[in-house]
């Protein structure tokens, strides 16, 4: 056995499906995944049902995440067609704005570049904004960067093209950073046929296998690793209409100290990724209290129906990693030890300046 102790790891994209659809996952199912996984602290996406556009609904996400939150969080505000405007207000309470420009359906989705640029000028510098942009998408989204003189976070980056256009905007010096996600790093569209047609759907999709290598040749371009959680039922995955998302927060650790085992990164790129850089990006504060111990000779095999995520399915099925959470202390509590979650429902706090005035 080898154990070792990591800082509370931070994870900056998940989805946690509260509220609206909670027979995926909720506020209470999803932290309890987190905690295995090693988070201590999530960004949870406004993609709900209802989406988190107005005060109404972000209130409302808040206090279910205050009654329910095992561990801690904050909350995404969307950006819609007619809240440039009024969303900056709650720019202090919130982990961030997420703009969705591609790829993604519903009430969400903007097209109109006047609507970005509302956006981008209006959201204040402090906070960060969250985009999903793709190909040339992305590269509009680092133009704005640039124009309005103020950072822009990419979300999960999965082509060659992307990761090498984040790289010269970096040395160019504009203030973009991005997330690269565990299924890019450790999937590609071969691995679709074993997994299944409808349970490999995912945004942005699988990539070739060029793609993978790309994104791991530049492992320094890449400031964050994020699991972009987004679990669904292996009814709906298997169904007509599979929708698109993977879970991931129980799987991105150990998948990751397996590849440092083999030699593809070290442990120190994983905690700079981790927590590092997602506290200095997203203005996070310190967790008191707060570590991860990690037995990192264990060697297991990822199972579905094992994962406190309601989904209770994973894309990973079947694979040997070697690395495993073994404790988590979370201010002070052991938050999770030895495969059971002891922090309660609303032992969670919010990291953002708590209530609304
Ligand atoms: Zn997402």
């Amino acid at each position: 056995m080898s154990f070792v102790r990591l800082p509370g790891l931070i994870d900056v994209h998940v989805h946690l499906r509260e509220p609206g659809a909670t027979h995926k996952e909720d506020w209470d199912s999803g932290t309890a995944a987190a905690l295995a996984g090693g988070f201590t602290l999530v960004l949870a996406m406004p993609n709900t049902q209802p989406p988190i556009t107005d005060e109404a609904t972000f209130q409302e996400a808040l206090s279910l995440a205050a009654q329910k939150a095992r561990c801690d969080y904050a909350q995404y505000v969307g950006a819609g067609p007619d809240n440039a405007k009024s969303l900056p207000s709650l720019a202090k309470w919130a982990a961030g704005l997420k703009m969705y420009l591609d790829q993604t359906y519903g009430p969400l989705r903007l097209d109109d570049m006047r609507i970005w640029m509302d956006h981008v000028e209006n959201w204040p510098k402090e906070s960060p904004i969250v985009a999903h942009a793709e190909g040339r998408t992305l590269a509009a989204m680092i133009l704005m960067a640039e124009l309005f003189d103020r950072p822009v976070h990419i979300a999960h980056v999965s082509k060659a093209e992307e990761i090498l256009l984040i790289r010269k905007a970096k040395e160019k010096g504009i203030a973009v950073t991005c997330e690269v996600c565990p299924h890019h790093l450790f999937l590609s569209e071969e691995d679709a046929l074993l997994i299944g047609e409808g349970r490999s759907e995912v945004r942005p999709r699988l990539n070739s296998r060029e793609d993978q290598r790309c994104l791991w040749e530049n492992l320094e371009v890449i400031d964050c690793f994020a699991t972009d959680h987004a679990p669904h039922t292996l009814s709906e995955k298997d169904g007509p209409n599979p929708p698109p998302g993977f879970p991931g927060l129980e799987t991105i650790l150990p998948l990751l100290l397996s590849a440092v085992h083999q030699g593809k990164l070290s442990l120190e790129d994983v905690i700079l990724r981790l927590y590092t850089n997602p506290k200095k990006i997203f203005h996070l504060p310190d967790q008191p209290d707060t570590w991860v111990e990690v037995d990192t000779d264990q060697e297991w095999v990822i199972q579905g129906r094992e994962l406190y995520s309601r989904c209770a399915w994973t894309p990973f099925e079947g694979r040997r990693v070697k690395g495993r959470v073994q404790r988590v202390v979370l201010r002070g509590q052991t938050a999770y030890e030895a495969g059971r979650v002891f922090a309660w429902p609303g032992f969670g706090q919010s990291i953002r300046e708590i209530g609304l005035s």
